[in-house]
């Protein structure tokens, strides 16, 4: 059974405002087209000189110069990434890895992504066609809910995310942990992302967070024209993130570098 839940308030809203040291205008958060540096320098300066907990705004400040630093430009990105708080979205016995870059577990044999991982993903999304244009991912699926801490990103750097998860207890947590975003354009599905989410398609962006032989089907079906899926896929025995575009000639895959993820099961739980 597909069991379908919807947030209704203000979007996007970050979990945690942090911009408490200086007053700001309306839209000042957003400001599209402010360059990297200062997006960055604003992300750290925003986290005042008392955050020195392990789960505060200036260790995830540290955690966003840590992705510039590797590469990571994407000005709306930065921002979700210093928005999000991952440490909510994980057990507190995790809480101290919370800003690290490894990938932690998240209960019922699943683990929530690197930082650096959901970055790259993100940031490749980015700069498919469809999501330059709009400045943004559009339309987004993402495949594999967990913890729901890529879904808000996404959330954040998208118009709308489907989010489909085949775990019950996880969708459950997600639901739980994105709660309080109150999200009105995240819908997340309890169901086999196998089959994508076709009531909602197609989606601009496509991003999967299990690994699988192929793409499957059903989301190369459900990708629009211009649109750019991203998955992992298996080959031998690597796995290899894969880039799908639905140009007007055809899909077109590029293989980039070896990723390990858990892997895309069918069915749900
Ligand atoms: N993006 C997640 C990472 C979750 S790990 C996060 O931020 O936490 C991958 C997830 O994919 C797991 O929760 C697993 O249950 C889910 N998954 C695996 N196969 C699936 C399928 N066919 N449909 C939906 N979810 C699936």
């Amino acid at each position: 059974m597909t069991t379908e839940r919807r947030r209704s308030a203000n979007f996007p809203l970050p979990l945690e405002r942090v911009s408490t040291a200086k007053p700001r205008g309306p839209g000042e958060t957003l400001r599209p087209q402010r360059p990297v540096r200062e997006a960055v320098r604003d992300a750290h300066s925003r986290a005042g000189p008392s955050g020195v907990g392990l789960d505060s705004a200036h260790v995830r400040a540290r955690m966003v110069q840590r992705l510039h630093a590797q590469g990571v430009r994407h000005e709306k990105l930065l921002h979700a990434l210093h928005a999000v708080p991952r440490h909510l979205f994980i057990d507190t016995a995790f809480a101290a890895q919370a800003y690290e870059d490894t990938s932690l577990p998240i209960g019922h044999g699943q683990t929530i992504s690197k930082p650096s991982v959901v970055a790259r993903m993100i940031a490749l999304l980015l700069e498919g066609s469809a999501a330059r244009a709009r400045n943004g991912l559009g339309k987004v699926l993402e495949i594999g809910t967990g913890c729901g801490y890529q879904c808000a990103l996404l959330a954040q750097v998208g118009d709308s995310v489907v989010s489909v998860e085949r775990i019950r207890a996880l969708f459950d947590k997600a639901r739980a942990h994105l709660a309080p975003m109150r999200l009105d354009r995240v819908r997340l599905v309890h169901g086999d992302g196998l089959r994508g989410h076709a009531p909602n398609a197609p989606y601009h962006s496509i991003i999967a967070a299990a690994v699988a032989d192929e793409p499957a089907a059903a989301w190369l079906e459900q990708l629009a024209l211009g649109g750019r899926l991203i998955t992992p896929v298996r080959k031998g025995a690597l796995q290899m993130l894969a880039v799908v575009d639905r140009e007007p000639s055809g899909y077109k895959r590029v293989d980039l570098e070896e990723v390990h993820f858990v892997p895309l099961k069918s069915g749900v739980d």
